[in-house]
């Protein structure tokens, strides 16, 4: 095959040992210099205003000596940071960055465009709406239809999802209100909080409904307690408001948004996980029909692909079906995939890379092509530099987070974005950070997605040879995706037992400095099935409510190098060993 024989994408990226240092060099130099001649050309004939005998004083040259001397203490701090570039650290989700991403980000850097609005950023606007269409196309969206913005991190972007369920939410629930206020019906909220763009139009048409109705029975524009008690009267039953469903594997970004958008916690349902650790299909339509028994709609149902625990899948396209039973029947809920940790696996899809995954996990990651919004945070998987995420919409419709008038309008096709975002001013690194990673890696199956099998693989690895290198490790199935998570336990021992034994080498690694893993805590409040099938597996004793599990995630590039693996495995299954003794 092709030239993946030789070389792969590994090379894409610096190297734990500064291979690609000359090359890299170079390429910022060019950068620089082609800054500089940016700055030359243009109005060339204005005056300088810190010509040499400003700039070269022996007064100043003392100050310039003072900074030099500042910016190498700062490097020499600074190699007091985590190295987590090296494949021996496998702890968060943070690895080695890739070139591209480092020389896009930088580039633009320097111009420091504001992609709040088009009249600071001329050019990185249009990167960014370039580099939105490359991510749409990786996850399945037709880039003509789709929309999107970068954002700060996945965080944001799940706040994002949260606005614009609400919005439309509240663009339903308006009309339902004028529509019984005008005719004396009694209103149904959840009917009406479900209705759909089609119905709302209808309706608008058959009883006139005016823009300052709309506008006056609105909750995100009024006073959402009038409104509430409007709404309570014209349905004859106290109004409670939505509710936002989501699985107990969630991130806390999910508690956040209920709190931050004023739903209250007790809005925030935590769908039942299976034995899997995955979103429970009759868990989620057990708890729409309960939701609707107590008069409540949905204002949205999330999924999540790659959990931050332990890289879960949940199964978005049963999700999807079970959500098509509900729109056929006109009952409209929105969906949206935390896709954060696991969006860019979808990289893979369509080519042999994605024989990686189960087919489980590749029908779930086709999926994404059926919601109503995503989530990805290039600063994860993407090995783009912080602070990026991205939030996107399958149609553009779905983007629209204000206005009562036109709800289609393609409001950010105009100059300014500030209005469309929850961030006031964005940078442009990000985006450019993946413009030049799409315009040369490409997020195709063949070389992005080719690094994200590399990912998978390098987890299956490690996994079998840590089970066939110690005795004591009880990997927790099934691993989804590139994150491993195991516990440490004696067959038949009670949970509370290897719990301590798991924390304690745990312990031991985080004052190792020879290798870098995390920790992570399952409760049965949420996980109650996978602890019983993974404690059950050793034939142990729940005796706790919790698990304590070491948590390794794979993403560094490097560990697919088998002169890697065979330097590496064994010095860690020995690090492993010393901190359980
Ligand atoms: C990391 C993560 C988030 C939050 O992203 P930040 O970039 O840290 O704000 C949300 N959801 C999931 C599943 C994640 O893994």
């Amino acid at each position: 095959m092709s030239t993946r024989n030789i070389w792969n994408e590994s090379a894409y990226f610096l190297g734990p040992k500064s291979e690609n240092a000359a090359w890299f060099r170079a390429e910022f130099q060019s950068i620089l210099d082609q800054w500089f001649d940016w700055r030359r050309a243009l109005f060339g004939s204005d005056p300088s205003p810190i010509p040499p005998d400003m700039r070269l004083t022996a007064g100043f040259l003392a100050e310039r000596e003072l900074i030099s001397q500042k910016v190498h203490e700062l490097g020499v701090l600074m190699t007091g940071e985590v190295p987590k570039y090296t494949p021996r650290y496998i702890g968060h989700m943070v690895s080695e960055l890739s070139i591209p991403a480092l020389l896009g980000h930088f580039a633009t850097l320097l111009h420091n465009p504001n992609n709040t609005s088009r009249d600071v950023s001329r050019v990185s606007g249009v990167v960014e709406d370039e580099a939105i269409a490359m991510l749409a196309s990786m996850v399945g969206y037709d880039p003509s239809q789709a929309q999107g913005h970068f954002t700060s991190g996945g965080t944001l972007a799940n706040f994002e999802s949260v606005w614009r369920a609400r919005y439309r939410m509240d663009h339903f629930l308006a009309m339902g209100l004028c529509v019984a206020e005008t005719t004396g019906q009694p209103l149904d909220p959840v009917g009406a909080a479900h209705m759909g763009w089609e119905a709302y139009a209808q309706l608008s048409a058959a009883h006139s409904i005016a823009e300052s109705d709309l506008r006056s029975a609105s909750s995100v524009l009024g006073n959402p307690f009038e409104i509430a008690a409007r709404i309570g009267a014209a349905a004859g039953r106290e109004w409670r408001g939505p509710v936002l469903l989501v699985p107990g594997n969630k991130h806390f970004s999910w508690l956040k948004a209920a709190n931050v958008f004023g739903l209250g916690e007790e809005a925030f349902w935590p769908i039942a996980l299976d034995a899997q650790g995955r979103l429970s299909i009759p868990a989620l339509r057990a708890a729409i029909h309960r939701a609707h028994e107590a008069g409540r709609p949905v204002l949205a149902v999330v999924s999540v692909a790659g959990t931050t625990e332990a890289g879960e899948i949940d199964p978005v396209d049963a999700v999807c079906d079970e959500l098509e039973e509900w729109r056929v029947s006109g009952v409209d809920i929105w969906h949206h995939v935390d896709a954060a940790w696991g969006g860019f696996l979808c990289a893979m899809l369509g080519d042999e890379a994605e024989s990686v995954l189960e087919t489980h996990g590749r029908r779930a990651l086709a999926a994404i092509r059926r919601v109503n919004s995503v989530t990805l945070d290039p600063h994860k998987l993407g090995y783009v530099p912080y602070a990026c995420g991205a939030f996107l919409v399958r149609d553009k419709s779905n983007y629209a987070n204000s206005a009562f008038a036109a709800p289609y309008i393609d409001r950010a096709a105009s100059n300014d974005r500030w209005m469309m975002t929850l961030e006031g001013s964005r940078s442009g690194v990000g985006a450019a950070a993946i413009w030049l990673t799409g315009k040369t890696l490409t997020f195709g199956p063949d070389r992005f997605g080719g690094i994200m099998a590399g990912t998978i693989e390098s987890r299956r690895f490690f996994s079998e040879a840590l089970e066939a290198g110690e005795d004591l490790v009880r990997v927790l199935e099934p691993a989804d995706s590139n994150i491993l998570c195991f516990s440490l336990a004696r067959h038949g021992e009670r949970l509370s037992d290897s719990n301590a034994r798991t924390a304690k080498a745990f312990q031991g690694f985080a004052a190792d400095p020879e290798f870098s893993v995390s920790k992570t805590v399952l409760s049965r409040e949420n996980y109650g099935e996978l602890i019983n099938a993974h404690v059950g597996r050793y034939g142990g004793e729940c005796d706790t409510d919790s698990l304590v599990l070491l948590r390794c995630v794979f993403m560094n590039p490097f560990w697919r190098n088998k002169k890697i693996r065979a330097a590496l495995m064994p010095q860690f299954i020995a690090r492993l060993q010393t901190h359980i003794d």
